[in-house]
């Protein structure tokens, strides 16, 4: 396919292909330096990789569908090369579902679409419920299949064994609406050792960023060899770069780097940005296929330098345990990161307010921040903890 320019895409779609206005966001490209294409380098997705043995080909950078305001930034991804959007029935109030079906319906068998939904021991959980959400979002997404239906935010596989759970996904698969299963997961160090030995595990989706997966690689070589699809999230380490000045360079793009970092793992086959805006979009996708530098290096560098101290790492559990009142701390901070960090204000405020009350760091101020003494990064938890719950209360 010819490169497509950003012109004429919204030529096209003015013009009423998509029917879907386009009021918003009709600025010209503002990528930094870092980002900007040249004449010889075309704005398209350069690599597309196996994912796991699911014979599906993804591209090197895909697309993450946290959290945006305008669908035809996906119709736009799409005509650079990205192929596989990644939804689930909490983004955005299942609004993220709704887009995907508006913008890419007309595409559907060129692309791939992962969607996700939680399971806990706290809910009624019965094979009919479970079908019937599956149902809504095939709905909601106006097609007839999921390419691949993962459990959302599966941090211990034993909810897998849920008999209701497997016989839904189980009848799904026989009717040829789900192909493939997996998870996602904010706990990998023990998930991706029990997908080992777990035949749901067809594809996972995990963190996995230059700040926090290190000591994961050899778990992620293993579940690669078994031909498991390898989709990695969070990998723009806390996406501090926009608060962070002094990263703002002429040579290199930190969002670049970070996808560079995490590609240059030959055992990862995609990763999944959150393409909120055609900016994210043009930035996140000149970054295909093209092999990590020094200068890249450097600039990740000079991120962690920054970082170190700030950064909750989100499949950190560090400090929980010496928490009298049983906070939970990583999902505060996650919340104050999609706050401050992503800018999702409304998406973080509606998680915490979904949070038990609880798990909240409500006596925090009282405290003398035992946590704090334990977290092995510097982080100053107890303030951060008492801001968090001033911002996303509202
Ligand atoms: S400040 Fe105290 S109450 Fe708050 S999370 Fe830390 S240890 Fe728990
Ligand atoms: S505050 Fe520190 S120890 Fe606690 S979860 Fe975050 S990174 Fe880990």
């Amino acid at each position: 396919m010819a490169n497509v320019s950003r012109r004429n895409f919204f030529k096209t779609v003015t013009s009423g292909v998509l029917g879907i206005s386009l009021a918003k966001n009709l600025k010209p490209s503002s990528l930094n330096a870092g980002g900007t294409q040249s004449e010889s380098s075309p704005l398209k997705i350069q690599k597309y990789n196996n994912l796991g043995k699911t014979g599906i080909k993804v591209p090197d950078v895909s697309c993450g569908a946290i959290s945006f305001f305008e669908p035809n930034v996906l119709r736009y991804a799409y005509e650079l090369g990205v192929t596989y959007f990644d939804t689930a029935e909490g983004y955005m109030r299942t609004q993220s579902e709704t887009f995907i079906g508006q913008a890419l319906k007309e595409i559907r068998d060129k692309i791939t679409i992962t969607t996700k939904h939680p399971y806990s021991s706290r809910m009624q959980i019965t094979k009919e419920n479970v079908i019937k959400r599956l149902e809504a979002s095939l709905k909601r997404m106006q097609t007839d299949y999921i390419d691949i239906a993962m459990v959302h935010q599966a941090n211990d596989l034993a909810i897998l064994k849920n008999e209701e759970i497997q016989a839904a996904y189980a009848q799904m698969k026989e009717a040829g609406k789900i192909r493939f299963t997996g998870f996602s997961t904010h706990n990998p160090t023990l998930t991706l050792k029990q997908a080992l030995d777990n035949d749901f595990a067809q594809v996972i989706l995990f963190i996995y960023n230059h700040m926090e997966g290190k000591e994961i690689e050899p778990l992620i070589e293993q579940v690669h060899q078994q031909g498991i699809g390898t989709v990695a999230m969070k990998v723009f380490a806390g996406g501090k770069h926009g608060n962070l000045k002094s990263l703002i360079s002429q040579e290199v793009s930190y969002p670049q780097a970070a996808i560079r970092w995490v590609m240059s793992n030959p055992n990862i086959d995609c990763c999944i940005p959150t393409m909120s805006s055609y900016s994210h979009v043009e930035e996140y996708v000149s970054a295909s296929g093209k092999p990590l530098t020094r200068a890249d290096l450097k600039m990740i560098a000079a991120y962690q330098r920054q970082a170190n101290n700030q950064y909750c790492r989100v499949s950190c559990q560090g400090c929980v345990s010496s928490c009298p009142d049983s906070v939970a701390v990583n999902d505060v901070l996650r919340y104050k990161m999609y706050f401050e960090d992503y800018r999702m204000e409304s998406e973080a405020m509606r998680y915490y307010a979904e949070m038990r009350e609880s798990k909240k760091p409500l006596n925090c101020s009282n405290c003398s921040g035992y946590c704090e003494k334990t977290c092995p990064f510097g982080l100053k938890v107890k303030s951060k903890l008492v801001h968090a719950h001033e911002i996303l209360s509202g």
